[in-house]
């Protein structure tokens, strides 16, 4: 029988073909399994999302959209994107949270075929908060990737011998007339990362995900890996431009060198004066700064996740596009799970109707800061401002953790998001927003205006 998938903010499900009695409700593009046809009705199974009944013909569609699923991976991100050119994973949090969720929400997939297949396998840059819980899927036989894509800075174990940071070697050069310090050792494929591994040195976590990633490749369940920067401008698969096809720019990092063969990357912090206030900044923050930052366009619609950017990076890539603004978009991801060291011209630039905030409870972060959260929302468009956390997604109750997800949906002309209510019960219920929102009290203001 075929497969339909809601095509309305939410889909409405009837006891019977007469559309009286609603029994269910579903997010846009959730998949549909006819069972039955009448001429204007289908009887369909909702597939585990709640009561099966009938849906009207005219409110459903025959071809997939695109889905991003934010799981509460805790302190970290991991992003699953479905789209109808394949699904791709980004960054997986630090733990074995997204592992579970992803066996949860391809249950059927994988019971009734033995095997999944994911098109990317995305680490937008080598924090563990963001790859480690990739591992696990990497080597699990059941997934076959395509490509393992990355921003090919290297995680060493502390400084290794004849190395000057924990990324690997730096050496300085003129650039601009000025004095920098850039890191010239970098990898990209699967040879480099097992060059990389005999080496030794390596943060044990990074040794193991490229482990997994080059046992994988030994039993055919993987092509390649390789690394991506604004060079690339787009991911093989995703560079198609039309209405249904999901289509990716690679926004950064911003490499200094300008030969694609060469990847190398100025260190942070790039500008002096915040350096001298910051005395912590470190490492991590060129590790950071340079995140694969993507940006999503489908039909109408952009969604921008820009890993863990700070301000000194966010300055390097504003210095870059110059008056150009390709930042613009519906929905983004906050960077550094909302962390205090943003530049407000960059939230400017951005702009969105959304923004999301993956965090956790953590002692040592307290992400998302409470400055972070009000710029964002300063800088965001319309009057009612949409944020959505991980953190206040989840609830807690004498029965266990509900985990937090969030949940964006766009049929090209629709943009819908939605994040699990508080409730215990069997199946999911969301509490839902289409983009742009005017409000849910909106008609209720308009009474009160009238009778004053
Ligand atoms: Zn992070």
């Amino acid at each position: 029988m075929e497969t339909v998938y809601g095509n309305k903010a939410e889909t409405l499900i009837f006891k019977t073909d007469k559309f009286k009695r609603v029994i269910n409700h579903v997010l846009l593009g959730t998949r549909l399994d006819v069972v039955n046809e009448k001429q204007d009705a289908y009887e369909i199974d909702a597939r585990g999302r709640g009561k099966s009944g009938w849906v009207k013909k005219k409110d459903v569609r025959n071809t997939p959209i695109l889905k991003i699923f934010f799981v509460d991976v805790a302190q970290g991100d991991g992003a699953i994107i479905e789209s109808p050119e394949g699904i791709i994973l980004l960054d997986g949090g630090p733990s074995s949270k997204y592992y579970k969720f992803i066996l949860h929400r391809y249950k059927r997939i994988l019971k009734d075929e033995g095997e999944i297949n994911i098109k990317a396998i995305i680490m937008s840059h080598p924090d563990w908060d963001h790859f480690n819980g990739l591992t696990p899927i990497i080597n699990d036989s059941r997934f076959k990737i395509e490509h393992i894509y990355h921003n090919g800075i290297i995680r060493y174990d502390k400084k290794p011998p004849g190395r000057n940071t924990k990324m690997g070697r730096t050496t300085n050069q003129i650039i601009n007339g000025k004095t920098r310090t850039v890191l010239t050792e970098t990898y990209s494929s699967l040879s480099d990362a097992k060059k990389l591994i005999d080496g030794g040195f390596l943060m044990s976590t990074f040794k193991k995900f490229w482990q997994a990633a080059i046992n994988a490749k030994k039993q055919g369940r993987l092509k390649g890996a390789k690394c991506l920067t604004i060079h690339n401008k787009t991911i093989d698969g995703f560079d198609r431009s039309s209405n249904n096809c999901l289509r990716i720019e690679i926004l950064g990092p911003v490499p200094s060198s300008n030969k694609d063969d060469k990847l190398e990357y100025i260190t942070f912090p790039e500008a002096e004066n915040i350096a001298k206030e910051n005395p912590g900044i470190s490492d991590s923050h060129t590790i950071n700064g340079h995140s694969l930052v993507l940006k999503f366009l489908y039909g109408d619609h952009s969604i921008l996740l820009g890993g863990d950017l700070n301000i000194p990076a966010e300055l390097h890539l504003l210095a870059h596009y110059g008056d150009k603004n390709p930042f613009r978009v519906d929905v983004a991801k906050a960077c550094h799970h909302g962390s205090s060291d943003y530049l407000v011209d960059y939230l400017k630039k951005v702009k969105p109707m959304a923004n999301v905030v993956s965090s956790g409870d953590n002692k040592s972060f307290d992400h998302p800061m409470s400055d972070a959260v009000g710029s964002s929302c300063r800088h965001t468009r319309g009057d009612h401002p949409l944020f959505f956390s991980t953190e206040l997604a989840r609830a807690t109750s004498s029965s266990g953790t509900h985990y937090g997800l969030i949940n964006l949906r766009s049929n090209g002309k629709i943009l819908a998001m939605a994040q699990m209510k508080e409730q215990h019960k069997k199946v999911d219920v969301w509490d839902s927003y289409t983009i742009p929102w005017n409000g849910k009290f909106h008609h209720e203001i308009k009474e009160y205006k009238k009778n004053n």
